[in-house]
């Protein structure tokens, strides 16, 4: 259940658009180019003011939502979600968004991210009366909101907010109101923008340029976005907050073309790459990158250190994820079947193969034996990351803890696992100076829990029953 549980809502994203015709096509496209955040379930939920409808699927967005499909349905404001979930936490009720009908009224929600105290809340919520649908941390919004029904919708949703641990962008609906809400920490990216006089939410800023919408600021921690009729108000529910953002959305997970909080990503990938080619220079012929994520910062390394950048491994873009592929075997056919090597590139060649991150080790491993084969004639590892020692509970699959390779191992003993000639990570310091939050910031802004163990909330679903931690692992 534990595992069921952590394993929903992780790497989504989330989409909305309040008052515009063109609705329903607007998330379909922004959902579209946020696939990357999430490929096993999609989903939207259209009002039309009066009345709300729900579609939602396994699959891709384009497998869930048919052009006849999307035909019969009207609606002036939608709100769409991506799904991503490690093994476990799968199942169509738990795509989201998730729809509620009420005698007063619909309510649906869509959440980036992973409360850190959903199943003490659920317990507590389930002894006071709540029946649950779903197996989702999600759903404990939904029951916390009901409670609260004496008060104003907005209200509802101010008194519930401040109840929930861990990250959580939340898109919430109801007939006539949208309401954007992020967590104190401000630990997802989500962003507000404006298409025809109507106004957007989305996870990443990548869904607006593909819909032609103005990026106008990002949500801030502790804020609600309230849109509706009247237009646009903003209220804290905590002034509490202080920012602490996912740092794996600079290093791998937001797409290249995205700005998060202000920042490029692939802008900000490749000063990872600069980074960590003064950290960790070597004598090479070339530099190539893992396709997608890491060829920015590849190309900042190479830059760096005065070294050709050279498309090394080519990636079969029919193929699907291997990360959560069940068994380790399985994991390592899926990256051979992902990636090949260019042999005319590597061959006789001393290669730098830069990565983004090493998580369970499969990809890097697996990638060093391919550049050997291909006649390679030394292949050195450069990570634009530091070590990821401990596991995240806030909705990246960064593994548990029994799986990460760097948990309980250092630089020398993973490079020899993986078999390159040498091996290198960036420092957390390098990392923070990179993305321009030097930690000689008071604050720098940033969640490191995944390379330091140093969580920015509490995580009561793991510490308050640590026997069920094992169904993690
Ligand atoms: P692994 O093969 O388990 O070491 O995973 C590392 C590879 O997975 C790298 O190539 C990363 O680009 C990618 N990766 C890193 N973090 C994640 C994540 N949270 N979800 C999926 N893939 C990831
Ligand atoms: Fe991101 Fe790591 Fe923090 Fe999780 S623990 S939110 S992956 S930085």
């Amino acid at each position: 259940m534990l595992a069921e549980m952590t394993g929903l809502n992780e790497e989504c994203g989330v989409f909305g658009v309040f008052g515009h015709p063109e609705a329903i096509q607007l998330t379909y496209y922004s959902l579209h180019s946020m696939q990357h955040r999430g490929q096993e379930g999609a989903g939207m939920v259209i009002s039309d003011q009066v009345h709300m409808q729900q579609v939602k699927g396994e699959g891709l967005v384009t497998e869930v939502f048919h052009e006849d499909l999307l035909k019969t349905l009207s609606g002036s404001a939608s709100i769409g979600h991506v799904r991503y979930s490690t093994a476990g936490g799968g199942g169509y009720e738990n795509v989201q968004p998730l729809f509620f009908k009420t005698h007063t009224h619909s309510l649906a929600l869509a959440h980036n991210g992973n409360l850190t105290n959903a199943i003490a809340m659920r317990e507590q919520l389930e002894r006071d009366g709540s029946i649950f649908q779903t197996s989702s941390d999600t759903e404990v919004l939904a029951h916390l909101i009901r409670k609260h029904n004496s008060l104003s919708f907005k209200d509802q949703i101010k008194q519930s907010l401040p109840m929930l641990e861990g990250a959580f962008a939340f898109l919430i609906m109801t007939e006539d109101q949208m309401i954007a809400a992020l967590d104190p920490l401000g630990m997802r990216p989500l962003s507000l923008g404006k298409i025809d006089g109507a106004w957007a939410v989305a996870s990443e800023t990548c869904a607006f340029d593909v819909i032609g919408a103005e990026y106008v600021r990002e949500v801030e921690p502790g804020e609600m976005v309230i849109i509706d009729d009247e237009g646009i108000r903003s209220e804290y529910y905590t002034k509490q907050t202080e920012r602490a953002l996912c740092s794996m959305e600079y290093v791998y997970f937001a797409r290249p073309d995205s700005n998060v909080d202000g920042l490029n990503i692939h802008s900000t990938r490749k000063m990872l790459g600069k980074q960590l080619a003064k950290e960790a220079f070597v004598e090479a012929d070339v530099v190539t990158g893992v396709p997608d994520s890491s060829i920015s910062a590849a190309i900042g390394f190479a830059e760096e250190s005065n070294t050709p950048y050279e498309l090394g491994l080519i990636k079969n873009r029919y193929v699907g994820r291997t990360f959560i592929k069940p068994s380790q075997e399985l994991r390592e056919k899926g990256v051979q079947m992902k990636l090949s090597p260019v042999r005319k590139i590597v061959e006789g060649k001393r290669v730098v193969m830069v990565d983004d991150s090493i998580v369970r080790g499969t990809t890097s491993k697996k990638i060093v034996s391919m550049l050997r084969e291909a006649g390679a004639k030394e292949v050195h590892v450069r990570i634009s990351s530091p070590p990821i020692t401990n596991p995240c509970y806030y909705g990246i699959d960064t593994s548990s803890a029994g799986e990460l390779i760097a948990a309980k191992r250092n630089v020398a003993e993973i490079c020899q696992l993986i078999g390159a000639d040498s091996l290198s990570y960036l420092s957390i310091d390098g990392m923070l100076e990179a993305i321009g939050r030097p930690s000689s910031m008071k604050n720098c802004g940033q969640c490191l829990a995944c390379f330091t163990g140093n969580y920015p909330t509490e995580i009561h679903d793991h510490t308050v029953r640590p026997h069920e931690k094992i169904s993690l692992i």
